[in-house]
């Protein structure tokens, strides 16, 4: 007889990830694929990881494969403050900083700690794919902020918190992603930013800020992160699209009782990001020539972005607008009204030509009209041919 699982409720509300369910159809043959948001590989110095992880084994193996500190190695941590202090974040203290298996860990645990079900978690409109199946898990009631070409409008997010007090709920944090964000390459401007800041403080809301991004600056320029205006702002970092992503590394900075209760949350779920990881992102970061190996894929992305923007504008017919990156992977298009991004995809994957569909970045249904486009990982060339295929559905 077949075996029947007795469920908890929060079970139905996890929903698969439209990124994972292209990711068959983005390997088929002769498909160019606009659809995963990966970092270019090819630009690390794979020689010297591998000797690299050949001597954390053999010299201290016993140390690499064994279990290690919950907040992760002090080394990183401290390496850590030393990055985000080049990124104007001053005066970190490494105590501050937790490491984790990927900054999706940091969302999750956050959202652990911070979020009741049904509490509101405001985010924009649309946000990351993660963030939402993570807040989902948690029964949270997501509530989109509108942005625009600077970012999440500060109005909009008065109307919000108004609007979710007056319907008795209890907001359980603001999550951003200020720069280059995942889905749309938009980057939050300074003064914006400021006005975020000072609204949530007045209105007494958490805000959480993801960057995984912010250092693929195609102009070298970093904004000053909201952690850095407001220290008690919870800061996100993850190093899989400057390093790895199949390591699992990124990190959390949080005031001291907020991390030691992310600490017991993390031993409860994953113990500790794994320490050969932790050991060989130290290595990279510390005696590797890291920041020239992200310059050369920066310019690669900037290369690709320019390409596919010149794309869009030779053939895209009227009526579909985008987004212009500035730095990160994406950028974003809206279709003419009428137009279903659902079945766009269906029409371009028999033109071989892949992307994501729009409502996949919105909790509610929204995004019918706009698809997510990925040039982080396709050739110039590719982006050219794919621009036209999808051009073609499109008229
Ligand atoms: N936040 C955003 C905005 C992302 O785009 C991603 C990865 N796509 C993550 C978090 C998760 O990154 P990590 O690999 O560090 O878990």
């Amino acid at each position: 007889m077949e075996h029947r699982y007795t469920y908890a409720d929060r079970a139905e509300f996890f929903r698969p990830s439209p990124v994972r369910s292209v990711w068959d159809v983005s390997m088929q043959p002769g498909m160019i694929s606009f659809a995963g948001g990966n970092p270019d590989l090819s630009i690390l110095p794979l020689d010297e990881l591998g000797k690299a992880a050949q001597r954390i084994i053999t010299e201290r193996g016993t140390d690499a494969l064994q279990y290690g500190a919950g907040a992760g190695l002090p080394s990183l941590r401290t390496k850590f403050t030393e990055l985000m202090e080049s990124g104007g974040v001053h005066d970190i203290d490494a105590d501050d900083v937790m490491v984790t298996p990927g900054s999706q860990m940091g969302i999750n645990l956050t959202t652990t700690l911070l979020c009741n079900p049904h509490d509101v978690i405001l985010a924009e409109g649309p946000t990351y794919v993660g963030a939402i199946g993570s807040f989902l898990g948690h029964e949270a009631d997501i509530r989109h902020v509108m942005c625009d070409d600077d970012g999440l409008v500060p109005e909009a997010l008065i109307e919000a918190i108004q609007k979710a007090r007056a319907d008795g709920k209890r907001i359980a944090f603001l999550y951003t992603i200020p720069n280059f964000s995942n889905p749309t390459g938009i980057r939050l401007s300074v003064e914006r930013r400021q006005q975020i800041v000072e609204i949530c403080r007045t209105e007494g809301v958490q805000i959480v800020e993801d960057d995984p991004y912010g250092i693929l600056s195609f102009d070298g320029t970093m904004l000053p992160s909201m952690r850095s205006m407001d220290d008690s702002v919870i800061y996100l970092g993850s190093v899989s699209k400057i390093f790895s992503p199949g390591l699992r590394i990124g990190w959390t900075v949080a005031p001291p009782e907020f991390h030691q209760r992310m600490l017991l949350a993390s031993e409860a779920s994953a113990l500790m990001a794994g320490v050969l990881s932790q050991e060989l992102t130290y290595e990279y970061l510390e005696h590797m020539d890291w920041r020239t190996h992200v310059q050369s894929g920066i310019s690669r992305y900037k290369a690709r972005a320019e390409a596919l923007v010149a794309g869009l504008e030779e053939t895209m017919p009227e009526g579909v607008t985008w987004t212009t990156p500035k730095g990160g992977f994406f950028t974003w298009l809206t279709l003419p009204e009428g137009t279903d991004s659902d079945e766009v995809l269906a029409k371009a994957i028999e033109k071989k030509v892949v992307f994501i569909s729009g409502p996949g970045f919105f909790a509610d249904g929204q995004g019918k009209r706009n698809l997510r486009l990925s040039y982080s990982r396709v050739s110039e060339d590719d982006i050219r041919e794919g621009t036209s295929r999808l051009a073609e559905v499109l008229s």
